[in-house]
């Protein structure tokens, strides 16, 4: 029975991994709200589960993967989850994490929450980032079949520290994503193709995960002076940006909102300090609200 598993969701993401651990021969039995959903799966080997009920009863280890903790909540409601291991992959937040670790944990199971870094296709793939955290003794049980779905870390006991991950990850790629709209805005207002930007950032994508985690280290430590970069510098950059899309006629918001928040780093006093010294300027501003 330890190859066994079951998966309650099988939307877009649901579906992905229910067909990674089939295809790689793990006794999968699933459940759909629209049970239509399921029928394509039926070929790579999947057992169908008639309720969310028989679905729970059928694995020691049961994945949830639907819109939020909500929806997950609402759906276990309707099952007997003791000394059953209870593995939470929809997107939500720390807080709701806890939530539903405390919430599962008193009806008996054992709790893992984790969090999804990739988009379906690459589920199966080494591109898949699978984070989690909770009881040690869920991960466990769960570690085999997470593993046949992406490649697979436990962050810590705290039940929120892989959502808490997964949002700051959220939050710096969608913050490069905003930005690279803007750049693919400017090369097109210079009658440049966008796709040598992309290749551009394709090969420029290491460099700027190494200065991020020096970033990181930075903030870690505490430590921001002599930086190769300043704060101001980084100001003058978004200034600049600034003044090209006065030039050039384009929409200026995201070089007006990051120009903004480095002047404030600046007005802080943090002007010939590394850029990582913008943490200093948040941490004020959530004490004051
Ligand atoms: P979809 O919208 O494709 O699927 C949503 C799933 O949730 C469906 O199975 C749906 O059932 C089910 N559902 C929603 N509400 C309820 C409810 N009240 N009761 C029962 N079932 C419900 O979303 P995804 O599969 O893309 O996403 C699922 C989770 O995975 C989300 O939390 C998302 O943030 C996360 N994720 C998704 C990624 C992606 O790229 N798609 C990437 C990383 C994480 P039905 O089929 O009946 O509508």
């Amino acid at each position: 029975t330890t190859n066994e598993a079951s998966l309650l969701g099988l939307g877009a993401m649901g579906a992905a991994l229910a067909r990674a651990a089939a295809t790689k021969g793990r006794r999968l039995t699933v459940w759909n709200r629209t049970s239509a959903k399921a029928a394509p799966l039926v070929a790579a080997g999947v057992t169908v589960a008639a309720s969310v009920a028989a679905a729970v009863a059928a694995s020691p280890v049961v994945i949830v993967c639907v819109t939020d903790y909500a929806a997950t909540r609402a759906l276990l409601e309707a099952a007997l989850l003791a000394g059953k291991t209870v593995v939470q992959l929809s997107t939500g937040t720390p807080q709701e994490a806890r939530e539903l670790a405390a919430w599962a944990t008193a009806r008996g199971a054992r709790y893992l929450d984790g969090a999804i870094l990739a988009v379906p296709s690459q589920v199966g793939g080494p591109h898949a980032n699978l984070m989690t955290s909770g009881s040690r003794e869920a991960f466990a049980a769960a570690e085999g079949v997470l593993a046949e779905m992406g490649a697979v870390r436990f962050v810590g006991e705290p039940p929120g520290a892989a959502a808490a991950l997964d949002l700051a990850v959220l939050s710096s790629l969608f913050g490069a994503l905003l930005g690279f709209y803007h750049g693919a805005r400017l090369i097109e207002a210079e009658q440049m193709g966008v796709d040598g930007l992309g290749e551009l950032m394709a090969a420029t994508a290491p460099a700027i995960g190494e200065m991020i985690r020096i970033d990181a280290e930075s903030i870690h430590h505490g430590r921001y002076e002599a930086p190769e970069a300043s704060l101001e510098i980084c100001w003058r950059s978004m200034d600049l940006l600034g003044r090209h899309a006065r030039e050039a006629a384009i929409d200026g918001s995201f070089p007006g909102f990051a120009a903004e928040m480095f002047q404030r780093g600046i007005t802080a006093g943090f002007g010939d300090e590394a850029p990582a010294a913008m943490i200093k300027v948040l941490r004020a501003a959530s004490a004051q609200k």
